[in-house]
């Protein structure tokens, strides 16, 4: 009897407190329905989050293709993709005879396919670097390497990808940075995924491509590509200048790359590269992780989600 006298009085209890619940929610949540926009609230990007993915590749050292540290760094982005909900493939090549090379795919959403790209080895030798001594070293890579990855993981957290009506293909190319280095070349693994796209099992026919590398130095300017896509420039430099960033990411061209845009390009398909190429540890042993800043990885990867939020629009012309 007094149990069942305790047990009616706590439901009605929860009961009438569900029912307050339920009408202050009713009521708070009316309120907000009109009240509603998109605003740059949406945008979720997380420098922060962005530069501790830095540290984490560089903590498996060096990511030279074929070696054991790229191939553990490489697991780690397939694991932290498919922990994310992305679909994942790999795709295995030979950049040099019994050298084993894997570009990796995440793709998520419906609709047109569009590619954002970075490269994720790492150089064989910083044979830039002002002492002659360390030409035999690898690069660290924290920049040239390490920021591309960071701010396209970053996005597959962040990026609300129904919101932008696309299929979005988050490319990792392997062998990008091995050029003039005997036996090797530049882009290796951005000329293999482009060679064998129609293969593709998805994003065999992208929209557009836009790749970044080197984006993350503490002294960013990015300025437009002259080799890139007008029109892609223009819609993604506009939206850098309307989140507040036309100081860093500047509307003026400078620089002519070869770079995973190169091959896009190639084959008749709109590509943009985001590259910073001002940067003075530039294949140097010096290219470390005190070089990167959060803000300069949150500004690319905050325009980028924004652009791609609002479906990726352009005007076509340039
Ligand atoms: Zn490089």
């Amino acid at each position: 009897m007094e149990s069942l006298t305790r047990s009616i009085r706590g439901y009605s209890i929860e009961l009438s407190l569900l029912l307050a619940l339920a009408a202050a929610v009713g009521y708070f949540g009316y309120l907000g329905y009109g009240l509603r926009q998109p605003t740059p609230d949406a945008i979720t990007f997380s420098g922060e989050e962005a530069l501790a993915h830095v540290q984490t590749q560089l903590e498996f050292g060096p990511r030279i293709t074929g070696s054991d540290e790229h191939i553990a760094m490489g697991d780690w982005v397939i694991r932290e993709l498919s922990e994310g909900g992305w679909e994942v493939f790999i795709q295995p090549f030979e950049p040099l005879e019994s050298i084993s090379a894997r570009n990796i795919l995440a793709v998520s959403g419906s609709g047109p396919e569009v590619i954002i790209g970075a490269h994720y080895d790492s150089r064989i030798f910083a044979d830039a670097d002002p002492d002659s001594a360390n030409h035999t070293k690898p690069v660290p890579g924290a920049n040239d390497g390490a920021s591309g990855v960071a701010v396209l993981l970053e996005l597959a957290r962040s990026l609300d990808v129904s919101a932008s009506g696309k299929t979005v293909c988050l490319v990792f190319f392997d062998a990008e940075d091995n050029g003039r280095i005997p036996g090797w070349d530049w882009i290796l693994g951005s000329r293999y995924f482009v060679s064998r796209l129609s293969a593709l099992p998805k994003c065999s026919n992208p929209e557009f491509a836009v790749i970044v590398d080197m984006i993350g130095d503490a002294d960013q300017q990015v300025y437009r590509e002259t080799n890139s896509t007008g029109f892609l420039v223009d819609a993604i430099w506009a939206t850098a200048a309307e989140l507040g960033y036309g100081d860093t990411i500047v509307n003026e061209p400078r620089f002519a790359m070869l770079d995973d845009h190169t091959p896009f390009l190639q084959a008749g398909i709109p590509a943009a590269d985001m590259i910073d190429f001002d940067y003075p540890y530039w294949h140097t042993v010096d290219d470390t992780l005190d070089k990167v800043s959060a803000e300069s990885l949150a500004r690319i990867g905050r325009t980028l989600e924004a652009w791609l939020e609002k479906g990726a629009p352009y005007t076509r012309g340039n």
